[in-house]
């Protein structure tokens, strides 16, 4: 790939990804809920209404570090972005602009590689936090490590969005874990990889399905996925089937929106990272995109932590493979 970078992925996303141009894409298509991804004047409405919840949490959880957070969203103009990684206007333009780096990698990787375009999912077991503990997170050293991983594996060259959701099983809210996942597009080595991977990202063997591959029906819905702002709290349950013969009990999941002190705790932790906290990249032109804003970094997790007095609750050795169990059944 041509080997020229912009110095910032602030200069990257320039204010085309903030309009309404393409890419395009419908999400959930064929699903009943489906729906057109946000317009500018969606992403602004929903920045909105993060200010708003997020003045209520100041109030209602006493949290006076909230209001930083909120008066950072609400000032974020035209010319004078904010470029926080809990903005839905910005990160709505880094996951336009994601999505169309995305599509040339893929089209590099076609052409140059032979590689059809494949979406990886990859769950680290080193991914796991409980809910209290993002603002522990040394995040610089979890995408270090996801990247060792990816090339200890044998993988030199990829392209990688991080996700989260909060995870539990129904009437366990208690036991809540955040829960990062890569969204990566990648060169796949020509010798077999994927096994040394997952003993990369899953040396416990806690997480039953580390790696999953599928070649998506529309390319964009797929990569935007990898850096989408809505975050869920995905709850896992026991489906009887009684009324099918042909099947047992088995675990499924719902997703329910993420809510409350969690949510709150989100946001100020992906402020804290910036949009280029949530990927992660190699050999390609994204890779100068990764730095952390480590002082805003510092800042926000003092905050969270002063709050809440360093109040990171411990998951422990049980809770913990109950819910690596579940959450393996589930996928
Ligand atoms: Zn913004």
């Amino acid at each position: 790939m041509t080997p020229v970078m912009r110095s910032s992925l602030r200069e990257s996303v320039t204010a085309e990804y903030f309009g309404d141009g393409p890419p395009h894409w419908i999400i959930s298509a064929g699903k009943a809920w489906e729906r057109a991804a946000d317009t500018y004047r969606e992403s602004v409405r929903r920045r909105d209404v993060i200010v708003r919840k997020l003045d209520w949490h100041r109030r209602d959880l006493d949290l006076p570090f909230c209001s930083t957070l909120a008066s950072r969203l609400d000032a974020c103009r035209p010319n004078r972005r904010c470029f926080s990684g809990a903005c839905p206007i910005c990160m709505r333009a880094v996951q336009r602009w994601f999505v169309a780096s995305g599509l040339r990698f893929g089209t590099w990787l076609k052409q140059d590689r032979s590689q059809g375009l494949k979406m990886f999912s990859l769950v680290p077991d080193f991914g796991e936090a409980a809910v209290g503990t993002l603002a522990q997170i040394d995040w610089i050293e979890f995408r270090a490590h996801a990247e060792r991983a990816l090339r200890d594996a044998g993988v030199d060259r990829f392209f990688a969005g991080i996700d989260v959701s909060l995870n539990h099983f129904e009437d366990c809210r208690d036991e809540a874990v955040f829960q990062f996942q890569l969204w990566a597009l990648l060169e796949e080595p020509r010798d077999p990889w994927r096994e040394r991977l997952k003993e990369t990202i899953n040396g416990s063997r806690k997480i039953a399905r580390p790696v999953l591959a599928f070649e998506p029906r529309c390319a964009r819905a797929s990569l935007a996925y990898g850096l989408k702002n809505e975050f869920t709290r995905r709850v896992s349950y026991v489906r009887d089937n009684a009324h099918r013969d042909d099947r047992g009990a088995a675990l499924d999941t719902r997703g329910r929106k993420l809510r409350g002190a969690a949510w709150v705790e989100l946001m100020v932790f992906l402020d804290r990272i910036g949009p280029g906290g949530r990927l992660i990249a190699a050999r390609t032109k994204m890779s100068a995109h990764s730095a952390t804003k480590s002082q805003r970094a510092r800042d926000a997790s003092g905050g969270w932590r002063r709050e809440f007095g360093g109040t990171g609750r411990r998951v422990t050795a049980r809770r913990r493979s109950r819910n690596e169990n579940r959450r393996g059944e589930q996928r």
